[in-house]
């Protein structure tokens, strides 16, 4: 059984899922502020001035807060239509995770959604982690998995995302160990964002090996940003999912900080396939910006089952594996 807002479901009704997305967030207090902002930095983001996220996601701060219950309603709605049935919403306190209103949106549209629990990466921890115990940590994800988050009754189903930092800090190695611990006690996924930049994947199917997880409770998430053939499959050998999260994602910050294009993570995707790993990957949108709403001129969370989905068909990947990583892996990942 696995937990969502609406309360317990069986493994076969998750149906077409996407691992990990954002139907709130607010991430405006991990994006940095050095004063030399151009005035747009400061609008309101809009559909007339999209143009200025082109390159760099976080030209308009406003970018990075989705937020309406109604905009979501939409937005769900619409992953609906294009054959989605649950989104895992990977939000966490420190970046806006708003259990009622993910309740009333799942009622509202239908889709399932499934809440995660834990801490974000160091830039947005919340003071307290600082001093936290291990102990701690872990007693807050056992309350929000086997109680509920706050006092709402609603239960959190995967945990994470657990966030990790390029060089992953002190507290960030204790909020890992302690959803080890939880981890391992629940038999409950694990989403670990990781560095968009270095290979911090093995540090953290370690620590959370270490504390008893089993390979196939973890996931690394964002390995499809640079895309690093043999990070991968030394972490698929390890017998963990990666996630190709970032569909829809093609930014170009700098030569050295752009994100790979759609087309190329399904060509590495096929690779992979090829290789024998379909059986360990997700994929999703991880939605956390508002030029990726449809509201917003984006393509919304069901990108992954419109033109991801083409692009993968076309490129020789058959529909039955493809639809598989959005099926049967994200169910093998969630079950406890
Ligand atoms: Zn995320």
């Amino acid at each position: 059984m696995i937990n969502t807002v609406l309360g317990e479901i069986k493994k076969d009704d998750l149906k077409v899922t996407s691992a990990h997305e954002h139907v709130f967030i607010d991430m405006r207090k991990c994006v940095d502020i050095t004063g030399e902002e151009k005035e747009s930095f400061f609008k309101p983001f809009d559909v007339r001035n999209r143009n200025e996220v082109f390159s760099d996601p976080y030209a308009i701060l406003d970018n990075a807060l989705l937020s309406g219950i109604d905009d979501a309603v939409y937005e769900l709605e619409d992953f609906a239509l294009a054959g989605g049935n649950t989104i895992v919403d990977c939000t966490l306190d420190e970046i806006g995770r708003d259990p009622l209103a993910m309740r009333e949106i799942s009622k509202k549209t239908g889709v399932n959604i499934i809440l995660g629990c834990g801490h974000y990466y160091h830039k947005a921890h919340f003071s307290y982690v600082k001093k936290a115990s291990v102990e701690s940590l872990a007693d807050e994800m056992r309350k929000d998995i086997f109680v509920g988050i706050c006092d709402t009754g609603i239960k959190s189903g995967v945990i994470g995302e657990i966030g990790t930092s390029a060089t992953v800090t002190d507290d960030e190695k204790k909020v890992l160990k302690a959803a080890g611990i939880v981890g391992a006690e629940s038999n409950f996924g694990v989403h670990v964002h990781t560095d968009l930049y270095t290979e911090n994947g093995f540090l953290v199917a370690d620590i959370l090996q270490n504390e008893g997880v089993r390979a196939n409770k973890i996931c690394i998430d964002h390995v499809d940003v640079l895309l690093r053939p043999d990070y991968i499959k030394k972490l698929l050998k390890r017998g963990v999912f990666v996630e190709f999260d970032n569909f829809g994602k093609e930014f170009y910050l700098s030569e050295s900080r752009r994100f790979a294009y759609d087309l190329e993570r399904i060509k590495l995707l096929k690779e992979l396939i090829s290789e024998g790993y379909e059986n360990q990957i997700l994929i999703s949108n991880d939605i956390c910006l508002k030029s990726m709403w449809k509201t917003f001129g984006g393509n919304g969370y069901g990108h992954i089952l419109r033109g991801v989905k083409f692009m993968a068909t076309e490129n020789g990947i058959e529909e039955q594996t493809y639809m598989k990583m959005l099926t049967v892996n994200p169910a093998e990942f969630l079950e406890s």
